[in-house]
């Protein structure tokens, strides 16, 4: 590995995963080195654990680093990649929910930095989808539902993750609906049902800690620094391209 650690940058460093990365990444600092965190308010604190701290609107003031890791939400999204494509470095986002505006403003800026947004992070989930596209093509003219459960805090329904497993069902020729449930502390659940006369496909993917999309992302930074500008996946970079 690379003696010197990568520089990241942590985009919505105070939220649920915000915090997940700064851990795991403090518990490897000889992989990453978390450069400035960003949250939307000026925090009280301005250096945590020799973490440097900044607010949203400070982003243009931050450090050099390598690659940007974003979980904020949609309003933080547009700042974090300006600050990208200026400074000629890569960006990996979580952000959900974002607008259609967004999205084509990611692919737009695929063409001047390296980019990976993805869903979910998880290895489970990239097989789920897998899985989900081979029945919906072995199961036609069935019922496709996909129901996903998160905690009572999440913004978006039907989740990120749900609309990329109702891709990939829909590759498969399936036209799925989507049910979401907020309760209680959930991490996130789906399920993705293919229901017939007389029985059912059930596939279901539990996630139980929020560790899985934050190792997930912080690989996907380090195999995303130094690349080529393009729009790359999650399936890519960890599994095809070594
Ligand atoms: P959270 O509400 O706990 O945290 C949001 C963070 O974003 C906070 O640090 C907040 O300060 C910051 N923020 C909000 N508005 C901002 C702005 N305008 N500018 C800069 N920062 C801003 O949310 P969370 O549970 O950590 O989730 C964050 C995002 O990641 C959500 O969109 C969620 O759906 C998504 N998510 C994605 C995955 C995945 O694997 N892709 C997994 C979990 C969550």
């Amino acid at each position: 590995m690379d003696p010197t650690p990568l520089r990241i940058l942590i985009h919505g460093a105070s939220g649920r995963m915000g915090q997940a990365l700064l851990r795991l990444a403090a518990e490897s600092p000889e992989a990453w080195q978390v450069v400035a965190a960003v949250t939307r308010r000026a925090p009280a604190q301005r250096v945590v654990e020799g973490v440097p701290f900044f607010a949203a609107g400070e982003l243009g003031g931050v450090p050099e680093f390598d690659v940007a890791i974003d979980f904020s939400l949609p309003e933080g999204f547009d700042p974090v990649l300006a600050l990208c494509v200026a400074r000629g470095r890569g960006l990996v986002s979580g952000t959900t929910g974002l607008e259609a505006t967004q999205r084509a403003a990611l692919e737009a800026a695929a063409g001047a930095i390296p980019l990976l947004w993805a869903s979910n992070f998880s290895v489970g989930v990239a097989v789920l989808h897998e899985l989900v596209e081979r029945a919906a093509r072995a199961l036609p003219g069935w019922d496709c539902d996909i129901v996903e459960s998160h905690h009572v805090h999440k913004k978006d329904a039907p989740s990120g993750t749900a609309l990329t497993l109702g891709e990939a069902a829909g590759r498969g020729g399936a036209q799925p609906r989507y049910a979401s449930l907020r309760a209680g502390d959930i991490v996130g659940e789906h399920l993705v049902q293919f229901a017939g006369q007389g029985e059912r496909v059930e596939l279901v993917h539990r996630a139980t800690s929020r560790d899985i999309f934050a190792r997930g992302a912080l690989q996907a930074a380090s195999r995303l620094a130094g690349r080529a500008p393009g729009l790359y996946t999650m399936r890519g970079l960890l599994f095809e391209e070594g």
